[in-house]
């Protein structure tokens, strides 16, 4: 058994907030490693019907060894929700988890190229049979597609400097060059605590994935495919994908109410354990 790299988040209460009973389906959209999924057989005896999605092969081979065979594992994206439900015969289900960003798999593998800490391509592609990487968009965007799109989906205040060292710095090959292009872009920076590239990496993470467009499409799928009464969970982990989903299920009031008054956080001992979870939020909904 290989082990998982990833340790996820909040378990105990996403198995609340999806309120997982035996006989019940329940589909993972963001299946990973398995982590969730895993918590989610385990919740109830006998164990519940379980369909995990990701678009990685490399997660999906980790988490069929985790899961066996009790579990039915698709390489497919969430943004096909209703489809790959309907022919997996998941519909309609008891509950949805949507675990947004990128698993510890994905970040630490220099190869990936997601982190600004570990050298490696500028790739960034969740689905590695897509076409568009982070290297197109980096070597390929002009500079004000660049200095929009780090303002949008990194909500970097720096973006027009950002993207003019980009340009002229051009062609940059991979993630330790990115990241050093950004640095000396920004000058001396006293009492910072996150690295300059954080945010350049994130909006170009997004940029490459269509997170956005992803997430939207996710949570409408959801409510689509969720029986009344289903619950649907979501954690996000920066402000951009949060206020999303905040908005989308407020948008969506007639056919879902909230299942909490407020948004959960993992409690102090988790963060302990795993800094990765800090930023985390769970929001959950119940289909009207
Ligand atoms: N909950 C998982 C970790 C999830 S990390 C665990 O416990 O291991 C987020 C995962 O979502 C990553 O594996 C990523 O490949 C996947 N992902 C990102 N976009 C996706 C999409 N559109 N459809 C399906 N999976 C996606």
């Amino acid at each position: 058994m290989v082990k998982p790299r990833h340790t996820p988040v909040m378990v105990k209460e996403v198995v609340g907030a999806l309120d997982v009973r035996s006989g019940g389906l329940y589909i993972d959209c963001t299946v990973g490693e398995g982590g969730h999924g895993a918590g989610i057989r385990a919740a109830a005896d006998p164990a519940p019907g379980l369909l995990g999605l990701d678009v990685d092969e490399e997660a999906l081979a980790t988490a069929r060894r985790r899961l066996g065979g009790g579990a039915t594992l698709v390489r497919g994206s969430y943004r096909e929700l209703k489809r790959l439900a309907e022919t997996n015969g998941f519909m309609p289900a008891d509950g949805v988890l949507l675990d947004l960003g990128l698993s510890s798999l994905q970040l630490e593998s220099g190869a990936r190229g997601f982190s600004f800490m570990r050298p490696g391509p500028l790739d960034m592609r969740f689905d590695r049979s897509q076409e568009l990487t982070a290297h197109r968009i980096v070597n390929g965007y002009g500079e004000e597609d660049l200095a929009n799109m780090l303002y949008r989906l990194g909500e970097e205040r720096k973006s027009r400097r950002i993207a003019r060292a980009i340009v002229r710095a051009r062609p940059i090959d991979d993630t330790a060059e990115l990241a050093e292009v950004v640095r000396r872009s920004m000058g001396r920076q006293p009492r910072r605590r996150t690295h300059p590239a954080t945010r350049t990496f994130q909006a170009i993470r997004m940029e490459t994935n269509g997170e956005l467009e992803a997430i939207e499409q996710g949570v409408l799928g959801a409510i689509e495919v969720l029986r009344p009464g289903g619950r649907l969970a979501v954690i996000s982990y920066h402000s951009l994908e949060d206020r999303l989903v905040k908005r989308l299920l407020a948008r969506e009031s007639p056919r879902v109410r909230p299942v909490n008054r407020r948004v959960i956080k993992p409690e102090r001992s988790e963060v302990e354990a795993n800094p990765r979870s800090r930023s985390a939020k769970l929001r959950a909904a119940e289909r009207i």
